[in-house]
């Protein structure tokens, strides 16, 4: 029940208690007084009787007593008087008139008793005021009425019966009563209506509050409430109405302001407030995610804190994450549904051998599959309705990773509703993914040479360590060539420097070839490299140097003035036969290239501890 009800409805129960309570009381003074003034009035009568009697008795006009009696009757306000003869009267008279006979019960009981009686009672649809007062012997005064009644005084005489017409009485008290009444419940109304109109603006105020506020908690701080009276209850209305704007200024200044940051329009309506608070959380959690991948040592653990996000986080379970090998636009798989080991699963392999195929990496967009089916042909559905949507990691202004979220035809627009949210921390990573990709790629550069593409002297001093305690503790061999192209000076005193610069990257590419995945070929001085082949023995080892050699020696170099064609010496060694370190395996292979070149050139020569010995220092 509404307040201003409850207190209606309390004041006018108070009310009609009240009203009703007046009436009653009003009603029952009224009889009291009526009443009293009956009684005092039929003691008048029945004194004037008395005295009336007593003069006609001084007088000797007793007998004609009735005819008193009658006239006594016939004035205004009395209806009847009668005289009843008490048993001393009788006694000492004899009966009287028939009219004198003790009749009524009342009348026998006043004569007995000595007491009067005074009641209402109803007589022929009339009420009369019943009056019965005896008559007492006295003998004070004079005359007296022990001076003709033989009796003691305080004998009952008689009894004096007035009765006297109370109809009309009870009629102008009922008339008095309903007036009292009518006034008194105007008034209650009256009193209601005042209060109900003081209430209304309380109530009404509250009520606005009430509604305001319930939309305020809901995020809509649009309400305001009507200010109905300049008093306090004006002031809680202007107060809130302050309150709300305040709200909804700062709120939407956050919300602007925090979309701003996003890059996403926040939508009116819905719960502003949550809204905001969503998009704060996710610009908080951004930033720490952004400050865990700074620390994080290479992109492989970058996209596992992304893959942990997606599945975590925004609970998507399908999704890809792919990079773009920055040298030769291809795209590697970096997180499948959060499998860092997994290939290609909802694209065409296409984009794998050419990023230009994906559509999100060629434009550097967003490509939504939801907004727009069917915009990327290179998508492959895993289920029946499924969607996607492509997000770019932009990297200086092209995209170096693409992640893909992967919806079903039950999950709705998800995907398309996540975007803003994920691309947050998308726009995070760009910028640490790219400085992680340029220091592998500085690293890459400083530890290779940059006219072969070969690796350098600094790689071997970095590597040599995890070789060797890697192959002694599998107690497996490495073999060492060591190479020098023949008579090289030749080359660049006869065609120049350039043709010189040729004939080595040949020479390099050669060698690239050559080894397998695990080996490594060195770029160990100006026309002479080390080839060192893993998990390999002398004899194997000697093959391969063959091999080199002679293609070395068939390879027809094309220059300006004519075609070159070089030969090349070769000196192997190997770990741990030969020498128990690295690097005295290396000058053993060296030792072995110095007799190649020694006996003739063109050759592979293979270390023997006697090329030691003979030549002592070397
Ligand atoms: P040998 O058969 O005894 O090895 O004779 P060689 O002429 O090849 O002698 P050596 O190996 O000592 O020659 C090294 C020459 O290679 C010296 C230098 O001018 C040249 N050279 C070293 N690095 C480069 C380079 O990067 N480019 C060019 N064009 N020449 C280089
Ligand atoms: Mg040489
Ligand atoms: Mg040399």
């Amino acid at each position: 029940m509404k307040l201003l009800n409850k207190i209606l409805l309390v004041s006018a129960i108070i009310l009609a208690v009240l009203v009703t309570v007046l009436t009653v009381l009003s009603a029952l003074s009224l009889r009291q007084f009526s009443i009293y003034t009956a009684e005092r009035h039929a003691r008048s009568v029945a004194e004037t009787v008395k005295v009336g009697l007593t003069e006609s008795m001084i007088n000797g006009t007793i007998k004609k007593r009735q005819q008193f009696l009658t006239r006594m009757s016939g004035i205004p306000g009395v209806n009847e008087v009668r005289v009843a003869r008490g048993p001393a009267v009788v006694a000492q008279f004899g009966p009287g008139f028939a009219t004198e006979d003790a009749v009524h019960h009342d009348v026998k009981q006043v004569l007995s008793s000595g007491r009067e009686i005074f009641e209402l009672v109803e007589v022929n649809g009339e009420l009369i005021f019943h009056a019965v007062i005896p008559y007492i012997a006295s003998d004070q005064g004079i005359p007296n009425c022990l001076q003709c009644h033989t009796v003691r005084a305080g004998t009952v005489l008689g009894a004096i019966q007035v009765d006297i017409p109370f109809t009309e009485v009870r009629h102008q008290g009922l008339i008095a009563v309903a007036l009292v009444s009518v006034a008194v419940l105007v008034a209650a109304l009256v009193a209601l209506a005042l209060l109900r109109r003081m209430m209304g603006p309380l109530s009404e105020t509250a009520k606005a509050v009430h509604e305001v506020t319930s939309q305020a908690v809901e995020g809509d701080f649009g309400g305001r409430v009507r200010q109905r009276s300049s008093d306090e209850v004006g002031d809680i209305a202007s107060n809130i109405n302050r309150l709300l704007e305040f709200l909804q200024r700062e709120v939407r200044t956050i919300r602007d302001r925090v979309g701003e940051l996003m890059n996403f329009q926040v939508k009116e309506g819905g719960n502003q407030l949550v809204h905001t608070t969503e998009l704060v959380e996710t610009l908080v959690e951004a930033s720490q995610f952004k400050q865990a991948i700074e620390e994080d040592q290479t992109k492989a653990e970058i996209y596992q804190r992304l893959a942990d996000m997606l599945s975590r986080k925004y609970r998507i379970q399908r999704f890809s994450i792919y990079e773009v090998a920055s040298s030769k636009n291809r795209m590697a798989a970096m997180s499948i549904d959060g499998d860092a080991a997994a290939t290609c699963r909802y694209c065409d392999p296409q984009v794998m051998v050419d990023a230009n195929f994906c559509r999100a990496r060629r434009t550097g967009k967003e490509v939504n599959g939801v907004a727009f089916p069917g915009l990327c042909t290179m998508f492959r559905p895993g289920a029946e309705g499924d969607t996607h949507v492509c997000l770019p990691i932009n990297q200086s202004g092209s995209a170096g990773a693409v992640v893909q979220i992967i919806t079903g035809a039950d999950q709705g627009d998800l995907a398309s509703r996540l975007v803003p949210f994920v691309n947050v921390y998308l726009r995070e990573a760009g910028p640490v993914l790219e400085a992680k990709r340029l220091m592998e790629h500085l690293r890459e550069n400083s530890l290779r040479d940059p006219m072969t593409g070969l690796y350098n002297r600094r790689f071997l001093e970095d590597y040599v360590g995890a070789l060797v305690s890697s192959s002694q503790r599998r107690k497996a061999s490495f073999a060492a060539l060591m190479l020098d192209l023949d008579f090289f000076k030749q080359v660049n005193d006869t065609h120049g420097h350039e043709a010189g610069d040729k004939v080595i990257k040949t020479l390099a590419d050669l060698l690239a070839r050559s080894v397998r995945g695990s080996d490594f070929a060195v770029r160990y001085g100006g026309e002479e490299f080390l080839v060192v082949l893993v998990d390999t023995g002398i004899e194997p080892a000697l093959k391969v140097a063959e091999k080199i050699r002679a293609e070395v020696e068939a390879t027809r170099i094309p220059l300006p003035n004519g075609i070159l064609q070089k030969t090349i010496s070769i000196g192997v060694a190997e770990f741990p036969a030969d020498a128990d370190t690295f690097w005295q395996v290396v000058k053993f292979a060296d030792v072995a290239l110095y007799k190649a070149k020694a006996s003739g050139r063109n050759r592979v020569m293979r270390f023997l501890p006697e090329m030691w010995d003979e030549d002592g220092a070397y």
